[in-house]
């Protein structure tokens, strides 16, 4: 058995022209998807995340090997990351493809333990209290049991009014997270991230409130501040979710800094090494659920994951009406990803990622 053939292809699709105020100061024009391919015995398995730079001209470190060598190709795949762009893309269509050559879905490859998983909706764009309402009471009514609110205004006390607008809309049984997004800068960003005293004012209101977790309230590198607001909130700190290398998310495991660990299978160490990084996480006491925000075939990769090594509390699902629902997020799949009636994804008995691409789409959309 041989790895035959590696390809990359980059694809765009224009954003609604209706909404691109409501995105972040740099409005977003397009959804952009690199799509990665790897053949062997005529088996094509896919991936999708970073456009992966630098890493053309090495597909002969894979082209030849065997493709049930995982161990193999997660350790090129690290080496590559490190000197150019992530590469992890490629570790996602690796399992995708030994899947579909054993026969099995991804989840079972890597334990089997939790086939069916609760998901949250998590939202992005910027509203006010009460459009803030009105979505949280759509997604509602669209099955979900637990909604992720971003912050997002110089003023935390604004963004909590929203938070106390979505508790009220949708009642005491639904999860509320809050993402603090304080844990890296987006490239306009010229204010620093919270303190440690902002982040305690605001997880002591989020508590008020009954939030389930505050993702990212301080700066990724704040590993100790991380930890120290931990043990002085009851409430839930979550992060991880741009860890550039699995030894970042080590940092967090063993300085015990968060309560919930959200690196994503797309941005470092793959479906290969994140396995084991759960398994780390979960024996320190830390809940695992990876961070996934880009189209389907990552966020099916992460679930994937989960439900190989089981214990996810829920699943982040990216899906923000009417500016953000499936079709645009997994506008290269030929049907996109749904919740069930539940909130839930039931993952399926297909082999690999269980994915179906949309040539079409994807040949309009090529750049
Ligand atoms: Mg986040």
């Amino acid at each position: 058995m041989r790895i035959e053939k590696i390809e990359l292809t980059h694809h765009r699709l224009p954003l609604d022209p209706a909404f691109p105020a409501s995105w972040d100061p740099e409005p977003r024009r397009s959804f952009t998807a690199t799509i990665v391919r790897v053949w062997a015995e005529g088996v094509c398995g896919v991936g999708s995340g970073d456009a992966m730079p630098g890493f053309s001209g090495h597909e002969g470190l894979f082209v030849g090997q065997d493709p049930r060598d995982m161990g193999r190709h997660a350790r090129i795949i690290d080496n590559l990351s490190f000197h150019y762009g992530r590469c992890w893309p490629l570790d996602l269509a690796l399992w995708d493809l030994l899947g579909k050559l054993l026969g099995q879905p991804v989840w079972r490859l890597l334990g089997g333990r939790q086939p069916v998983l609760p998901l949250y909706a998590s939202t992005g764009v910027r509203r006010g209290p009460e459009a803030t309402a009105e979505v949280c009471t759509a997604l509602k009514g669209r099955g979900f049991r637990a909604i992720k609110v971003r912050f997002q205004d110089e003023d935390p006390r604004r963004d909590l009014a929203r938070v106390q607008a979505a508790r009220d809309a949708v009642g005491p049984d639904v999860g509320l997270m809050v993402d603090a997004n304080q844990g890296w800068r987006m490239p306009w960003d010229d204010r620093p991230s919270w303190t440690l005293k902002d982040a305690l004012f605001v997880a002591d209101a989020l508590e008020e409130v009954g939030a389930f977790w505050l993702e990212e309230p301080l700066h990724r590198a704040d590993v100790a501040g991380l930890a120290a607001l931990r043990a002085r909130t009851p409430l839930r700190v979550a992060g991880g979710e741009l860890a550039r290398e699995t030894h970042d998310v080590d940092r967090y495991i063993d300085a015990r800094a968060l309560d919930v660990l959200q690196p994503d299978a797309v941005m470092v160490g793959g479906i290969s090494l994140l396995r084991d990084a759960a398994r780390r996480a979960q024996d320190a006491g830390i809940l695992f659920t990876p961070h996934t925000w880009g189209n389907g075939v990552g966020l099916m990769a992460n679930a994937q994951l989960m439900g190989g090594v089981g214990g996810c509390p829920c699943l982040e699902f990216p899906l923000d009406p009417p500016e953000w629902d499936l079709p645009a997020r997994d506008f290269v799949l030929a049907r996109p990803i749904v919740a069930d009636g539940n909130g839930c994804l039931a993952l399926s008995e297909t082999p690999g990622l269980g994915l179906d691409l949309d040539e079409a789409a994807l040949a309009r959309t090529r750049i």
